[in-house]
Parts: structure tokens; C-alpha cells; sequence
């Protein structure tokens, strides 16, 4: 079949009132950005759905596939716009059932929002139901639970005709949510806790701590890989790499071992929130999961987060391990999640790390030396590195978004 046009069913944002021109308009610019690199379409958006008009020769199965990966998009569906008389309603329909195996089962469903259009629903369906059979020799109907639903929609400006809805991801639109700093190691939960913010409207960017030479190149390029797959939904990713290295010896000097583990990862909370408010940032995230390990009980989080008056979000907090995963499969970060590799933290991590830590003796322990002046320094030596997909920068999609505004 040769579509014309690929309909795109908006999520939550149809919820949002006032909201909501904001929120298409985020979505849209989304949209063109994920399918810049292609060609022959042009997309217009209104209040509540939107079309991707194609050209001959488009890439169609290539823009679902890019779409199925934008937030803020419930469903989107192949589509062909016909003329607004019954005939081409029926002919189409024929069309359609003509590529089915035999045997198969079908059902009509039309909706009719041109409500002056001559025929009513029922009328539409009983018609185009039996052009169907008797163009073609061994369907038969099922309402209930048929092999194929060609659906017919009669709207003002024409009648649209398809037969696959595909899922998309719902969600906001990446953007409507404000910016949050992603604490991004090499393991399987914070790709996923990055992926979870993001479907909620928000951006982000991620940090990575890193201590060369005990964490090697590899285990860079593991994060870098990560953040790309994190990209293909977004578009580029600013990932900032932190030295780590000096501040981890420092803290392995003087705080006592079974407290080594509390006191790096509030150094790497304190390293976070100086970040955050540099990038204009709003929220630090993280995979934490609470009880998964040492660091992860009550007790340890609020030690750890003692340290930033930021709020810190925790999308996996209450999830199962095998959730997880299961998500980690999905978004096709698990596969490099479980590439052997040394992170900073398992390095120096001590055989019986205290998992009630003590406020009050964490803080004793860092006050024996100065660390403010190496977190700083940490800070100051990032590297940041733009890790895209294929997408175009955001700057030229707004651009060509205000352009052709359509509200
Ligand atoms: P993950 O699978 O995400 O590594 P984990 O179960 O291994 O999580 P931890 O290693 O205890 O858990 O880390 C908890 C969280 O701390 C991680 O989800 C991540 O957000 C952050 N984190 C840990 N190590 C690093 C790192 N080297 N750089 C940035 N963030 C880190
Ligand atoms: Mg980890």
C-alpha cells in the first residue's frame, strides 16, 4: 500500500488545556527534529492530532520507526486521504482487504466527525463492510476480535482511511519539563531512570564520574554508547565527564573504610549539584532503588543527599530488579549495560560498607581535610562532550519550528 500521509495521535498532552498549543508545539518540534535527516514531508500539527504529509518515494517505515521513539505520541497509523464520497471510501476499503490472506477476518469502524456528511456511522460501516465482501472471495466479519480493522474516518476536510495503528511511547514531549542532570554510571538502572525523566517532558544532561587509571577508557566509551541511545530519543546529549580520580583518593585516605563508600558518593552529590546549577538545571537524577545495595537503604540516601538542597528523583526507587531490566531490555540499553566494566564506585568499594550510616560521623570524617577546593576542582576540569544520534542540533529545528508556526 502507498500511504500519503502518517497520522500522529497525541498522549497526555491532549489533557494539558491551556497548555496545550505549548505542548503541541514542543511536540512537533520534536518530530521534525527526529526525522531531519530524511526526506519528502512536511508535518502540521493542530490541536489534536497530527499529519506527516509524504511525498512519493518517502521513507515511510523508516519515520515510523524514528516516531515510535519521540515522547509525547500515543499511537501513530499509515494513512491514505481520499476524497469525501462514499465510493472512494469503499474503494479504498477494497484495497486494503485485497492484501489480506484468506480466510481472514475484518470489521469497519467508522467515525464521523463531519457531521453533515450525507450518511451516518451506521450506514458508512454497513456499506463499506459489504463493498469489502463482495470484492473479495473468503473474509468474513468479526467485531469482536478480527484480524484486521480498517478504520474510516470522516472529518472535515477529507475521509482517512488505514489499518495499523502502531504504539508509540506516550509521555510529555522532551522539553516541556524543565532540564535535570542524570547521574549516568555504565550499570543497567540509570539509562533507565534517564529514559523514565525524559518520558515525562524533561531534559537532560548527564555527568559521569570517572578515575583514571582504575576506570579505563572503556568504561568511558560504555557511558558515551549509553548516552547515544539515550540521544536517538532526544537528540543530542551533553555528557559531562568528571575527574575523579583525586577526590576518590582523598576520601580513601581519611574517611574510615567502612564509610568510604557514603563519603565518595556525597562528594559525587556535591560535584552533581554544583553542575546542576551551572547548566540551569532543576533536579538531580539518579538509578538508585531502594535496597538494592549498601548505598541504597533509607538511611544511606538521606546521608548522601544531606549534602544538596536540589531536589534528588529517583524513577526506579520502588521498582523490581527484574522491572528493570525488562525496561533496560526494552530501550535497548541492557546489551551495553552488561558489558563488563569498572565503575568508580565498585573499585574502591570496601567488603562491609556500613548500610545505616551515621550522619554525624560521615561529616567528622570530612572535615579532617578541606574537600571543598577538590570538588571544585572536579568541576572545573569536566569535560563535556555533545553525543548525538544522527539528529540535527535543536537550534536549527526551532528555528524552522517558529518558522512555520501554525497556531
Ligand atoms: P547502575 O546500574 O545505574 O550503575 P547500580 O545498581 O549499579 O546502578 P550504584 O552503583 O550503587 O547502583 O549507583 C547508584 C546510582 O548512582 C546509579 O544509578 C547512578 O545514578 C549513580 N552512579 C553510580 N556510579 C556512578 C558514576 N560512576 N557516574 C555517575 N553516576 C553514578
Ligand atoms: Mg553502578
Amino acid at each position: 500500500m502507498i500511504y500519503d500521509h502518517i497520522l500522529v495521535r497525541y498522549g497526555e498532552l491532549t489533557l494539558k488545556g491551556a497548555n496545550r498549543k505549548i505542548f503541541v508545539n514542543k511536540l512537533r518540534a520534536n518530530v521534525k527534529r527526529s526525522l531531519m535527516p530524511l526526506q519528502g514531508y512536511k508535518v502540521k500539527a493542530n490541536r489534536d492530532r497530527m499529519y506527516i504529509e509524504l511525498d512519493e518515494g518517502a521513507d515511510i517505515d523508516e519515520m515510523c520507526n524514528r516516531l515510535k521513539k519521540v515522547f509525547g505520541i500515543y499511537s501513530i497509523s499509515p494513512v491514505l486521504k481520499i476524497d469525501k464520497t462514499v465510493e472512494a471510501a469503499n474503494e479504498q476499503a477494497v484495497q486494503f482487504a485485497k492484501d489480506y490472506a484468506n480466510g481472514d477476518t475484518f470489521k469497519i469502524d467508522v467515525k464521523r466527525s463531519d457531521k453533515n456528511f450525507p450518511y451516518d456511522t451506521y450506514q458508512l460501516q454497513r456499506g463499506i463492510g459489504a463493498a469489502v465482501l463482495n470484492a473479495t472471495k473468503d473474509l468474513t466479519v468479526d467485531v469482536h476480535n478480527p484480524d484486521h480493522n480498517i478504520k474510516v474516518e470522516v472529518r472535515l476536510d477529507a475521509i482517512y482511511v488505514y489499518d495499523k495503528t502502531i504504539a508509540g511511547l506516550g509521555g510529555l514531549p522532551v522539553g516541556t519539563g524543565g532540564k535535570t542532570l542524570l547521574m549516568l554510571s555504565g550499570g543497567i538502572d540509570s539509562p533507565v531512570a534517564g529514559m523514565e525523566v525524559m518520558r515525562r517532558g524533561a531534559m537532560i544532561e548527564a555527568i559521569h564520574f570517572h578515575s583514571p587509571p582504575f576506570t579505563s577508557e572503556k568504561a568511558k566509551e560504555k557511558v558515551i554508547e549509553l548516552t547515544r541511545i539515550l540521544a536517538s530519543h532526544v537528540g543530542p546529549i551533553k555528557l559531562h565527564i568528571v575527574p575523579f580520580t583525586d577526590l576518590q583518593k582523598q576520601v580513601n585516605k581519611v574517611v574510615h573504610e567502612r564509610y568510604t563508600m557514603t563519603s565518595t558518593r556525597r562528594m559525587m552529590m556535591r560535584v552533581a549539584d554544583k553542575l546542576v546549577h551551572e547548566i540551569d538545571g532543576h533536579a538531580i537524577v539518579n538509578g538508585e532503588n531502594l535496597g538494592q545495595v549498601a548505598s541504597q537503604t533509607l538511611k544511606s540516601m538521606y546521608a548522601i543527599n544531606s549534602v544538596t538542597s536540589t531536589p534528588v528523583l529517583r524513577p526506579l526507587l520502588t521498582l523490581d530488579k527484574e522491572d528493570i531490566v525488562k525496561r533496560a531490555k526494552e530501550i535497548g540499553t541492557f546489551d551495553v549495560s552488561i558489558q563488563p566494566y569498572e565503575d568508580c564506585c565498585t573499585i574502591f568499594t570496601p567488603k562491609n560498607p556500613v548500610t545505616e550510616p551515621d550522619i554525624e560521623k560521615v561529616e567528622k570524617y570530612e572535615n579532617i581535610f578541606d574537600f571543598e577546593p577538590l570538588v571544585q576542582q572536579a568541576v572545573d576540569q569536566i569535560e563535556t562532550i555533545e553525543i548525538s544520534n544522527d539528529y540535527q542540533s535543536d537550534k536549527d529545528s526551532e528555528t524552522q519550528t517558529l518558522a512555520d508556526d501554525l497556531f
